[in-house]
């Protein structure tokens, strides 16, 4: 399997830290709204690739945390009236529903900035203690990035064209810095925002530090992959790299992977450009299967330009696949037994050929694009080859290949296999059963379950509510 690595500039052979392994982590939102759809592009993308990993047999380890405390939250908190824990919660919560809807697994762990202060301060503790932090005469506590000799390794910066560019932007309040480059650790608080106790003074962290310590914390102080849109490249995941090495000792990830922007008229969809719209707006239009199967369409280091033809485009392409299993379900209601005729073997044979196909793919860098013209040719092969006289084995097995495949696209391609009301009764009472528990590992593992089957949950102040898909 090959993954094109930003901090090589060229695609790698995978080769997990432990064998049958992967951990992974990817930068999460800044909860202070609903989600855009240039948000949910690394979304979509990164939970394809640990599906594909599962398919190829791996354990993923996958976090992805909340960044609930920052600038504009405590603005939008302040707009409102509300404190900023008000603000997180409800977006965090608005966001897993759209998650949900989008088909995206639950990460195995979403950790939250606010509840991994403790890990901050130890990790700048440690920092300063090393000679790679100082405390400034008001408090501040910056990373000195003179002292971390590989910085620049992930944007390919050179650091003294760094310090020169940044010694032309002087940022008030920043006077205490001893180097222009250096950044921010801990700051001080400032009247009316959340703050907490320190060495240094009563204050919040900066921006960076959270992934450092969640990735440490909940995956170790290596891991395989980390990922998230390329916009993070420079500064934070360069400044990642330098806290988490320098505290560490240790290579931090050995893949970085970048997703390219989701534009819209060839520009950046972003809040502060005000170009966006937001999952939940598209999802009042389409049915959310059909923005993951737009969103798969281009391969994802590929700038990709949202149009309302090219999710026109893709719902027809998404139906074409659903009506091809539907008639595959409509068929096998009637099939007969027995083996396989020698024409369908001949099929069967295609069809191993487009697996391969499909893995191939999807080995190279997760070629999405080409990935589901496999799939293409797969319902091409079933409207041309199964029909009323085809056996329940050959039916089967074209069913089973599509759905399959779909389902690491996230993709859910059958939608006859209904549960029934009673059995996703029985398991939401189970799910409520682990969460009493604090068995939270096996809650989402049950959310995960019923949303591979159609169902989405909503936890609500009344109980738990469902929906099919
Ligand atoms: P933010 O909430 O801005 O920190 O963004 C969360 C994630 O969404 C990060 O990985 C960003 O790189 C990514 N992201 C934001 N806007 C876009 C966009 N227009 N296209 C693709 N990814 C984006
Ligand atoms: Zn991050």
């Amino acid at each position: 399997m090959k993954i094109y690595n930003t901090l090589t500039r060229r695609k790698d052979e995978f080769v997990p830290l432990e064998p049958g392994k992967v951990k992974m982590y990817v930068c999460g939102p800044t909860v202070y709204n609903y989600i855009h759809i240039g948000n949910a592009r690394p979304m979509i993308v990164f939970d394809t690739v640990r599906r594909y990993f599962e398919y190829k047999g791996y354990e993923v380890n996958y976090v992805s945390n909340f960044t609930d405390v920052d600038d504009k939250i405590i603005k939008k908190a302040i707009e409102e009236g509300v404190d900023a824990d008000t603000i997180s919660k409800r977006y965090i919560a608005e966001c897993k529903k759209d998650m949900a809807a989008m088909n995206v697994k639950p990460a195995t762990t979403h950790p939250l900035a606010t509840e991994e202060i403790c890990g901050m301060l130890d990790m700048i503790e440690t920092l300063i203690e090393k000679g790679y932090a100082y405390k400034a005469e008001d408090g501040t506590v910056y990373f000195r990035v003179k002292k971390f000799k590989d910085y620049g390794k992930l944007s390919h910066k050179n650091l003294d064209d760094l310090q020169s560019g940044f010694r032309e932007i002087k940022v008030t309040g920043e006077e205490g810095k001893e180097d222009p480059a250096d950044f921010v650790l801990w700051k001080p608080k400032k009247e009316g925002e959340p703050y907490w106790e320190s060495p240094w003074c009563q204050g919040r962290p900066g921006w960076h530090i959270e992934c450092s310590v969640m990735s440490k914390k909940y995956l170790g102080d290596q891991i395989d992959i980390h990922a998230g849109g390329e916009d993070l490249i420079f500064p934070h995941h360069e400044n990642e790299i330098a806290q988490s090495e320098a505290a560490n000792g240790k290579t931090f990830a050995n893949y970085w992977m970048h997703n390219a922007f989701l534009n819209i008229d060839n520009k950046k969809m972003s809040k502060s450009l005000g170009n966006f719209f937001t999952v939940r707006e598209i999802s009042e239009k389409y049915d959310l299967q059909v923005l993951r199967f737009f969103m798969l369409s281009a391969h994802y280091r590929s700038p990709l330009n949202f149009s309302a033809e090219l999710m026109e485009a893709s719902k027809n392409s998404l139906e074409r696949i659903l009506n091809s299993v539907s008639r595959l379900n409509d068929f096998l209601k009637k099939a007969a037994d027995g083996e396989m005729t020698e024409e369908e073997k001949k099929g069967q044979k295609e069809m191993e050929g487009l697996v391969a196909k499909f893995e191939a793919a999807m080995d190279d860098d997760f070629n999405t694009a080409d990935a589901i013209s496999a799939i293409f040719e797969l319902v091409k092969l079933a409207n041309s080859t199964a029909g009323e006289g085809s056996t329940k084995a050959y039916l089967t097995a074209l069913k089973d290949t599509i759905v399959k495949l779909c389902d690491v696209m996230g993709i859910i391609a059958d939608k006859k296999e209904e549960m029934l009301d009673g059995d996703i009764e029985e398991m939401i009472a189970r799910r409520q059963q682990a969460r009493k528990e604090k068995n939270f590992a096996l809650a989402d593992q049950i959310r995960g379950e019923l949303l591979e089957k159609g169902i989405i949950l909503e936890d609500t102040r009344e109980g738990v509510k469902w929906k099919r898909a």
